[in-house]
Formats: structure tokens, sequence, C-alpha cells
């Protein structure tokens, strides 16, 4: 017996099932439910927590949707968190309190067109460290890979945060 296999946003392969999925991100049910996966580690156990950061800004950034307020602002906060770690050196509980911060300036964003890649690393890449070191070195890679495969917008996301953390 064979399973179809469904290609996810992400780029990732998963097999065609049935299940819930996000309201606005695009997702199929199976990556979905992987996310899943690594949202109750990282709830449940808190050294997996410093990965957290990393997770929910490549998640989301590999599912971007279409153009809607919520997409756009997610896409924007998501970049903006990823810019903050990884071009400014950030530590990831700062980029949090950064990103809520940009979040209440909304208005300024427009939608960015997604890449046609969103890196070679997906969701089911991550999920199944067997420590929390790996898990945390898992989350960083996906999310670097994540922030080199949206390089087009670069320069937008430099400039928005400038106008925020000027
Ligand atoms: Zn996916």
């Amino acid at each position: 017996m064979t399973t179809n296999l469904v290609t996810c946003r992400c780029g990732a392969e998963f097999p065609d099932v049935d299940g819930p999925t996000h309201r606005y991100l695009d997702a199929v049910p199976a990556c979905w439910a992987v996310f899943g996966e690594l949202l109750a580690l990282e709830f449940g156990n808190v050294a997996y927590w410093p990965a957290h950061r990393y997770t929910v800004d490549a998640y989301a950034l590999q599912h971007p949707g279409v153009p809607s307020p919520q997409t756009i602002s997610s896409a924007a906060v998501h970049l903006t968190s990823l810019y903050l770690i990884f071009e400014r050196g950030f530590e990831t509980a700062d980029a949090t309190r950064a990103m809520q911060a940009a979040a209440k300036q909304k208005g300024e964003w427009a939608w960015l067109e997604p890449p046609e890649s969103f890196g070679e690393i997906t969701a089911k890449d991550v999920v199944g460290a067997e420590s929390p070191a790996e898990h945390l070195e898992r989350s960083t890679a996906w999310a670097r890979s994540t922030w080199e495969a949206w390089a087009t917008h670069h320069g937008t996301v430099h400039e928005w945060a400038g106008r925020i953390f000027a």
C-alpha cells in the first residue's frame, strides 16, 4: 500500500492526510502536525525552550500564506526577529520583546513576495533531535537558512527595523 505524498509550501514532502492546519499560514496537515510536535517539546520542557524563537520564526516564514493583513504582519514581524538575531546580534528573548514592539507599528508594512525556495531545512529536519542541545542547533540552522532564503527582502526588512528601532 502506498500513501500519496503532498508537497507542503515549505518544500518538504508529507503523507497526504487530513487534519487541522493554521488559519492563515499555508501548511499541509502533516507538516502542521510536525510543527505541533516541536511546540509541544518546547512548551513541555524548559530545556527545549531556547529554540522557540527560531522554530516559530522559521515555520511562519516557510508558510507565508496569501496577502492579507495577518500574513503581511506575520512575515514582517518574523523577518524583523531574524534580522535582529542574525544581523544585529540580539539575544532571542530581546528579539521577542522587540518584535512585540514592532507588531504594534502595523500599517507601515507591505506584502513581500515570498522566495521561490525556502531553503534546504524544514520542520521535518528539525523534529527528532536527541537532546535539547541538538534541538537548538537544528532550530538555529533552520532559522538561519530560512533568513537567507528571504535574502531579496533583507534590505526592506532592515529599513522597516530601522524605522522602529532608530
Ligand atoms: Zn510545511
